[in-house]
């Protein structure tokens, strides 16, 4: 047998009849609801996520929007009072007065810059420098700046002083957009944000990492473009090289130039991923359903067809004899009933094997007790015989032919008494079968050999009709039988005679018979022929035919006495044909 691998799992037919169900009326519909619930769950999640981030981006855009607002509305003040013009014209003392400053800080503003209509500063209230300035016609702009040697990010309004007629000065206001701007806004959305500042035609993020200026060409080809001239937030489910989803918002001046663009979005992975990815949640639901489906299958394993296998069980060993064999009562059901019912029953069982064994026992020693009565009963005559013809043996007046009578009791009683003791011994020696496939005749060929041999006046008719037909016998035992038999129908003749020998066979039996010209046998004898101890001869045991009549059952046969042709004994044995189909 080849070594079992270790991942098979024997299935009984009870087993494979329910995984078949479980498979038809869960497992099927279940991979169709998986498949309906997650694209379902994964399209409603996404669009839900794609809401939520764009609704973020607003407040950003929002927030970004309102630093610039306030810087310009503060230019505004600041342009329309006069002393201001006049104090910059003065050019002596800060042209910021400490009210306007504290106003400015609490604004959130960083700094303020006055420039000449030629763009040159005039004034600045921290030393801010600009990489490069903002464009004449914008009246607000996100730049790139330097502050305490560090490049950063300002917003800033830009107000022509005077505000009408031409312009003398440009009063430019600010407020610095670092990494605290950026952490404000992701606390404020609860989103991943960046802001790329624009530089020309590209656009640059100073603040992810210190120091280093990346730049934004990741997006798809003409999407940048595009945010540019429809000025349209742009939304991505693989933004910023994949690991993102989310937004590219692009900030708009009030000349409907695009100053920077800011990108709010949730980095992809974990939980989100899963549930928005139609084959991974397919997968994720149809594991969860198999696995709660093969709990279910194991669960109801063990609620119905542990019982039904226990069951199984119980009767097998029941049927191999095996009475002491009990199955566990685990509930309290129709199967718990049904295992009840089986203890129960093979309470029975083994009480009445018991008491058949005990019976079988009594008879034995019963049946004991009466053959070694009859044993005794038979040889306590010969013995008796042969007792008193030696005590008159022994008597000195006897004459010669008293004498020679005498003798000849106590030779024929001897010889009594040894038959009995070979036909016991026969008894005894009887042995379990050695059964083989044979030619039924065979035994009883060569019984008729043994008893023919120095009988010359005996003439054998043979009508064997059986065929090729066979049996399951032990042919050793038979030929005993045979011989019993034989040795019957020769005494019956007194050595002189015909034996007529037939066989045949018909419905799944064989029978073969012998037939003696003797005198046959007395309608008195014929109820007690097989009885041992039985007979009528002068020097018969009356264990012949008990005998043969056990040996022929003990080869599954019959023996038996049919009504003869001709006027002497006819026994038959009728055995079924091996094997049982050929028949
Ligand atoms: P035994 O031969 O020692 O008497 P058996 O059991 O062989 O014992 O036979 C019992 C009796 O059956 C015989 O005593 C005889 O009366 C009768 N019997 C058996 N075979 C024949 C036969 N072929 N013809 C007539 N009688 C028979």
């Amino acid at each position: 047998m080849p070594p079992k691998a270790p991942w098979t799992v024997k299935l009984n037919r009870l087993q494979r009849k329910v995984l078949i169900v479980i498979l038809a009326i869960v497992v099927v519909p279940m991979l169709v609801a998986a498949g309906l619930a997650s694209v379902w769950v994964s399209s409603g999640f996404e669009e839900r996520l794609e809401r939520w981030i764009v609704d973020s981006s607003r407040s950003s855009q929002i927030w970004l929007q309102a630093y610039q607002n306030d810087a310009i509305m503060l230019g505004t003040v600041l342009a329309d009072d006069p002393q201001f013009l006049e104090r910059l014209d003065a050019t002596v003392g800060d042209p910021v007065q400490p009210p306007v400053a504290s106003i400015a800080r609490e604004l959130g503003v960083t700094f303020i810059q006055i420039y000449t209509p030629n763009q040159k500063l005039v004034y600045s209230s921290v030393p801010v420098h600009m990489h490069k300035l903002w464009k004449r016609s914008q009246t607000e702009a996100v730049l790139r700046v330097t502050y305490r040697g560090k490049n950063q990010l300002a917003a800033i309004g830009i107000t022509p002083v005077p505000r009408h007629g031409p312009a003398r000065y440009f009063l430019v206001i600010g407020s610095l957009l670092n990494q605290d701007f950026i952490d404000e806004l992701s606390h404020l959305t609860g989103l991943k944000t960046r802001l790329y500042y624009r530089d020309g035609a590209k656009y640059f993020d100073v603040l992810s990492v210190p120091g280093k200026s990346l730049p934004l060409d990741h997006l798809p080809a003409g999407v940048l473009n595009s945010l540019q001239k429809e000025k349209k937030p742009y939304y991505s489910v693989e933004a910023e090289q994949g690991r993102f989803r989310g937004q590219y918002t692009p900030i708009v001046d009030s000349e409907g130039y695009v100053e920077a663009i800011i990108f709010t979005g949730v980095e992809r992975r974990g939980f989100e991923e899963v549930i928005t990815n139609r084959v991974v949640l397919f997968l994720a639901i149809s594991i969860l359903g198999l696995g709660i489906g093969g709990l279910m299958g194991v669960f109801l394993s063990r609620l119905v067809l542990r019982p039904v296998k226990d069951l199984h069980n119980g009767v097998m060993q029941l049927a191999a004899q095996n009475f002491n064999t009990t199955v566990p009562v685990s509930s309290h059901d129709e199967l718990g009933d049904l295992a009840q019912a089986f203890n129960a029953m093979a309470v029975s069982l083994r009480e009445a094997r018991d008491a058949q064994q005990q019976a079988f026992q009594r008879d034995k020693l019963a049946a004991l007790g009466e053959l070694s009565a009859a044993l005794a009963h038979e040889i306590r005559n010969p013995l008796g015989v042969i007792n008193a013809a030696s005590a008159l043996l022994e008597k000195p007046d006897q004459t010669p032919e008293k004498k020679t009578e005498l003798t000849r009791m106590v030779r024929e009683e001897s010889q009594r008494v040894s038959n009995l003791v070979q036909d016991f011994l026969q008894l005894s020696r009887y042995r379990q079968p050695n059964f083989a496939s044979i030619d039924p005749a065979v035994p009883m060929e060569r019984a008729l050999a043994a008893a023919l041999a120095g009988q010359n006046n005996l003439r054998v008719q043979k009508r064997l009709q059986h065929g090729v037909t066979r049996i399951m016998a032990d042919a050793g035992l038979l030929q005993q039988a045979w011989g019993n038999i034989l040795t019957n129908a020769i005494q019956a003749m007194g050595g002189d005679g015909e034996l007529l020998i037939t066989s045949g066979s018909a419905h799944g039996y064989i029978t073969l018979s012998i037939e003696d010209s003797g005198p046959g046998i007395a309608a008195e004898v014929l109820p007690r022929l097989f009885e041992p101890f039985f007979t009528t001869k002068e020097q018969g045991t009356g264990l012949g035919l008990s005998l043969a009549n056990t040996l022929v059952e003990a080869n599954s046969g019959k023996l038996y006495v049919l009504p003869p042709e001709g006027r002497g004994a006819r026994f038959a044995m009728r055995f079924p044909v091996y094997p049982r189909s050929e028949t």
